[in-house]
């Protein structure tokens, strides 16, 4: 079942549910939805599937496994340690006996999440570029969607926008979805071979002059290639670009590494729920901004938001409930299952863009000693961690009261 190649005469029928944009929150919305026997229509842009690359590729473990069987086909290396550096002196790592996250190979595993819904009956269409959408309140949506093979107005019932960053269906059905300059995060990363490094391990690099209000990051490949890259809010580089810092580290920490390729995005601040929809869209993923605003870690949460948008969906139509009715639910669950993460790094992060390296280091030593203290690393609740941290260590005292 739905296996056969798409056709264009699959355009000219009506679906259930459209979904707009083949990455992990619509591939695992439009698997969801296709579990539940929908009739789905899945849109992406992109020749490939998960190509071009603008992750660091980084899950935790629980992150993924809660939606999609971790899978060796898809995962680049297995991380079990954690090392924080802050400026040229201070390092800190710490090994731990368990896995605490993966570092996936995203094409591999956007094209694999994409084939399970394939699996389920939904329709993929790549090349495929939603450019229109017309909302009807008392009836179907109906999207404008441009193929290589021709133009096509497709009707839903429901569509899911999981279109990423600066949704253009969003934007269509009235929703604010243009990034703010402080409601992002600017990336530039490169993959680099010709390094030596411990392929198990994750490093995270702070300090005003490295990543001034922000982080870089070195997440292995292997023993000898990795993603190397830096987040920074754009008001923030003191006229320099985010080039000149990722070079001067290169330079100075791996002077023999070799650039296999470069990529660069926006990583989206969560705003809060305003972007979840309306009427019969629901937005997921980077679409609706519910990343971690801390980390920019959206790939879980993409999963997540997938798969709640569309068992709002699926409980609209058993239920025959109305699209107020449909709304209140997305939000409801959206809220109840990472409502608090969401606002508690939203809150979070102007405070840690003020921190200088003295902060960090704080912030470092106390969570470093919470986590050895449980001889652990992966269980513990980051939200209860990062409150315990500011709420014990003196020098952050400052600081907690933006949060606490
Ligand atoms: C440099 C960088 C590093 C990152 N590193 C990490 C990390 O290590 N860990 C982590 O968890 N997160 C990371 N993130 C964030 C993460 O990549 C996103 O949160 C995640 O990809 C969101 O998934 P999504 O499905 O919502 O959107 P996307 O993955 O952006 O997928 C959206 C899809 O929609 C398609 N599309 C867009 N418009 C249309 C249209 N009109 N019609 C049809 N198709 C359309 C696009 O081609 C794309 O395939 C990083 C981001 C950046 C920029």
């Amino acid at each position: 079942m739905g296996r056969e190649p798409m056709e264009m005469s699959d355009l000219n029928k009506h679906y259930q549910l459209i979904v707009v944009g083949a990455g992990p929150a619509g591939s695992n919305a439009a698997l969801t939805a296709a579990r539940a026997g929908l009739d789905v229509l899945l849109i992406e842009r992109d020749a490939e599937i998960g190509q071009p690359l603008a992750c660091a590729e980084a899950v935790t473990l629980e992150g993924l496994s809660g939606f999609i069987p971790p899978n060796p086909s898809f995962i680049s290396t297995e991380l079990r340690g954690i090392e924080f550096n802050v400026g040229d002196a201070y390092c800190r790592k710490r090994t731990f006996g368990e896995t605490l996250g993966l570092i996936l190979d995203r094409p591999v595993f956007d094209r694999h999440v994409a084939d399970m819904a394939v699996k389920e009956g939904v329709r993929l269409l790549t090349q495929a570029y939603g450019r229109g959408l017309e909302m009807n309140p008392k009836g179907p949506a109906r999207l404008d969607i441009v193929t290589t093979r021709g133009n096509r107005t497709v009707a839903a019932d429901y569509v899911i926008a999981a279109d990423g960053v600066e949704s253009l269906i969003g934007r269509q059905a009235g929703l604010e979805t243009e990034l703010k300059l402080d409601q992002c995060e600017s990336a530039l990363q490169y993959r680099v071979s010709n390094i030596d490094i411990d392929q198990h391990c994750f490093s995270f690099y702070f300090g005003l002059n490295i990543a001034p209000g922000g982080y870089l990051w070195l997440f292995p490949k292997s023993a000898n290639s990795a993603n190397v890259g830096i987040g920074l809010n754009p008001t923030r580089f003191h006229g320099l670009d985010l080039r000149h810092f990722l070079d001067n580290f290169l330079e100075k920490r791996f002077p023999g590494a070799k650039i296999e390729f470069r990529s660069c995005g926006q990583v989206p601040k969560f705003i809060g729920f305003e972007l979840l929809g309306r009427e019969n869209l629901l937005l997921a993923g980077d679409a609706a901004r519910t990343l971690d605003s801390v980390a920019g870690a959206g790939i879980a949460k993409a999963l997540h938001t997938g798969q709640l948008a569309a068992q709002a969906v699926i409980s609209a139509i058993e239920k025959k409930l109305d699209n107020n009715e449909l709304q209140k639910i997305y939000r409801q669950t959206v809220n109840e299952q990472i409502g608090r993460d969401l606002r508690f790094c939203r809150a979070a992060y102007p405070v840690f863009r003020k921190f200088n390296d003295r902060d960090w280091e704080s912030l470092i030593d106390f969570l470093l000693k919470l986590a050895e203290s449980r001889k652990t690393g992966a269980s513990i609740d980051p939200v209860s961690m990062v409150k315990l941290a500011l709420a014990g260590t003196p020098s952050l005292l400052r600081l907690a009261r933006h949060l606490l």
